[in-house]
């Protein structure tokens, strides 16, 4: 396998991946994208698209809505006996990654981007790149793995947390969460809980290790759920996978402020938004595109990774604290007392944890 130098090599066929790969071949660039896996699949992820992150699915010519997605214009917070509900300050949409991301793929390929489904990189060493397929010059390498550290290229380990997730069939949790994203946040974690396309639920959460292990596994982690008043509807809900997709030790908080070895790296690789803000997504879309602009405008890895940390700084590290607040049972109770009795608490939050497109000016808390 050869490939020409110069051109540049994406690889991870997430959603910064994608974005890069399709901003860059539209610019009249001819990149080649690896993703390590050959087919769709269930991705772990809570499937909240932000107003941005819809924006600039739009832009990259990928219309969520054609693909079924499921529009979500309302929040509900739970914590213990307290709930509060509110209209989102934006629109958003609900779509699962397995077509999400196969979109993406597919709209890539369109636009003339080399796509190479199936094939993983194992290492690099200087600017070779050694995959499953053989071994590929590069010298222009964006690091889009996501979730999944490259050998040599670790980012430091996250908290002792677990993610799971899980797709759920209830027509009266349907009828409940109808257009609704429920976060409730409990002793040792928070869960995600919303419609998606096909007449489903993704429950989408995060648990403390510690807590994990002493309940044992799964069966006994729900028992414990559905003991939350904000999750008690789970009870009578058909669970549809076999066995929930697991990932541990998600670096939150962790942000790429330079390039020091010339890679670029965009989403996960990049920066790591708390779940429960649902942007994620969104700085993985808004890094890929900045990310073809600034490399076609013939900017280096360094000033794309300094222009990527100013937007997503402040954004990531609120959230953090945010974070860390819903961590205590006081201040849950504060945090609810607050969202419940300032009109609009919630959605200014909502728009602060926010990052925006290329192109936009960055709302809420932008850089300074
Ligand atoms: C529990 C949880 C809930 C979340 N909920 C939400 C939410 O509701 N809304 C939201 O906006 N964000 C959410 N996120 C965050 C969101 O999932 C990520 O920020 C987003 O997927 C990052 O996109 P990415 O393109 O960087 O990486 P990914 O989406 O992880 O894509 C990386 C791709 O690279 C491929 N890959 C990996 N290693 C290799 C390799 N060596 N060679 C080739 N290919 C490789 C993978 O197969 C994958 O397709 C959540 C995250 C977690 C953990």
């Amino acid at each position: 396998m050869s490939h020409p130098l110069k051109q540049p090599l994406i690889i991870g066929g997430g959603l910064a991946g994608t974005a890069a790969a399709i901003d860059l071949a539209r610019a009249g660039h001819a990149p080649l994208l690896l993703e390590r896996e050959t087919a769709p699949h269930d991705k772990i992820c809570g499937e909240f698209l932000s107003g941005e992150a819809v924006a600039a699915l739009v832009a990259l010519g990928v219309d969520p809505i054609a693909h079924g997605a499921v529009p979500i214009t309302r929040v509900q917070i739970n914590a213990g006996p307290r709930s509060v509900t509110t209209s989102l300050p934006f629109p958003a949409l609900s779509l699962t990654r397995r077509v999400l991301d196969d979109a993406l793929l597919d709209r890539a390929a369109m636009v003339g981007v080399a796509v190479q489904r199936g094939t993983a990189l194992r290492s690099l060493s200087a600017a070779t790149v050694h995959t499953t397929a053989g071994d590929i010059k590069a010298t222009t390498l964006l690091i889009a793995s996501g979730k999944h550290d490259i050998r040599g290229l670790p980012r430091p380990p996250g908290p002792d947390q677990i993610g799971f997730k899980m797709y759920l069939r209830s027509a009266r949790l349907s009828r409940a969460l109808a257009n609704t994203v429920a976060v409730t946040f409990f002793d040792g974690g928070y869960a995600g809980l919303q419609p998606v396309e096909g007449g489903r639920l993704n429950l989408c959460l995060l648990v403390d290790g510690a807590q994990y292990r002493s309940l044992g596994d799964w069966p006994a982690l729900w028992a414990r759920l559905v003991r939350e008043p904000g999750l008690a509807a789970l009870a009578d809900a058909e669970q549809v996978l076999a066995r929930p997709l697991a990932i541990s030790r998600v670096p939150y908080g962790h942000l790429v402020p330079i390039a020091p070895d010339g890679h670029w790296r965009l989403g996960d690789q990049a920066a790591v938004i708390p779940s429960f803000c649902g942007d994620g997504m969104g700085i993985a879309l808004t890094s890929g595109r900045l990310a073809a602009e600034m490399l076609s405008a013939g900017a280096t890895a360094n000033a794309y990774q300094r222009a990527l940390f100013a937007r997503t700084r402040r954004p990531v590290r609120l959230a953090m604290t945010a974070l860390g607040l819903a961590r205590h049972p006081a201040g849950r109770w504060a945090a609810m007392a607050g969202l419940g009795a300032v009109p609009g608490a919630l959605a200014l939050l909502a728009r602060a944890t926010r990052v925006a497109d290329p192109g936009q000016k960055p709302r809420g808390l932008a850089p300074a």
